[in-house]
């Protein structure tokens, strides 16, 4: 039997699991940031928490006799993935990223490419009323603008009420499709989407929805890691790496 440990917290992370646990000599785990609560459900056993930077991974990959890691964790999660390098290497054991490749403009997009999270919030025009999607991990920029009206969704509530200028906080996990984007946006009367280029089918119905209704965007764009990792796209190509190394 090979345990083979999964980062995860994307929906490539559990599709993964999925697939590794159909293989009766495999035993997936998969690792969570322990971010939010009631994660999905995933096949295979599931750990969470952090490890405790690049030492505290070296310790969990060789006591827990792991032989393969799968870096599947989001593309704007870089601090995960250069531990797991770091501490792969270390450790002598193989490891892989399953990632997306970033949306692509197409015709009909008005997005305005911006590098961060604060660099998205100052783009924002006076007056707009604006649906963020980045995530509950760095709200500070938009709440800093009192001249806006901000539709912000979070996965979990926050448990005290954060300072949002004008604005709600709405709960909901993805995966959305168009139509439910398309209805949200429409119903608070949105005129600009705040976006990450996460890439991926997941989280696309947004911007989708934004090409539909001809609302900007303001995208950021994903960290440049520049990383010696072996990267994959698709799930088949990332399992057949494994493959490469058990037989
Ligand atoms: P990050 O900045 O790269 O990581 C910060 C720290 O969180 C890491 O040093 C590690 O702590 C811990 N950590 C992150 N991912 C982990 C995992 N899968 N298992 C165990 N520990 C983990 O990551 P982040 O941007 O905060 O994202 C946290 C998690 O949320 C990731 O797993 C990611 O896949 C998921 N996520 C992130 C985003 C996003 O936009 N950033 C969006 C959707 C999902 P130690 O150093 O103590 O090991």
């Amino acid at each position: 039997m090979y345990k083979v440990l999964i980062l995860g917290g994307t929906s490539e992370g559990v599709a993964l699991a999925k697939k590794l646990s159909e293989d009766p000599i495999l035993i997936p785990i998969t690792s969570l940031a322990g971010r939010t609560r009631g994660p999905k459900i995933v096949q295979g056993l599931l750990r969470q928490g952090g490890f405790g930077g690049v030492k505290g991974l070296v310790e969990y990959l060789i006591s827990e006799e792991i032989f393969a890691v799968f870096d599947a964790t989001h593309p704007f999660a870089s601090q995960i993935t250069k531990n797991a390098i770091s501490a792969c290497k270390s450790a002598k054991v193989p490891l892989v990223r399953l990632t997306r490749e970033p949306w692509v403009a197409e015709t009909g997009d008005d997005w305005d490419n911006v590098e961060s999270i604060a660099q998205a919030a100052k783009s924002i025009p006076v007056g707009a009323r604006v649906f963020v999607t980045t995530g509950r991990q760095e709200l500070e920029p938009y709440f800093k603008r009192n001249d806006i009206w901000t539709l912000v969704r979070v996965i979990d509530m926050p448990s005290k009420q954060l300072e949002l200028g004008k604005g709600k906080f709405i709960a909901g996990r993805g995966p959305f499709s168009v139509e439910e984007e398309v209805d949200l946006m429409g119903a608070y009367r949105v005129d600009l989407l705040v976006s990450k280029n996460s890439g991926g089918q997941s989280s696309y119905g947004k911007i989708v929805a934004a090409r539909r209704l001809g609302l900007p965007v303001i995208m950021v764009r994903p960290p440049e890691l520049n990383l010696e990792i072996i990267i994959y796209y698709s799930l088949r190509e990332a399992s057949e790496w494994l493959r490469g190394y058990i037989n």
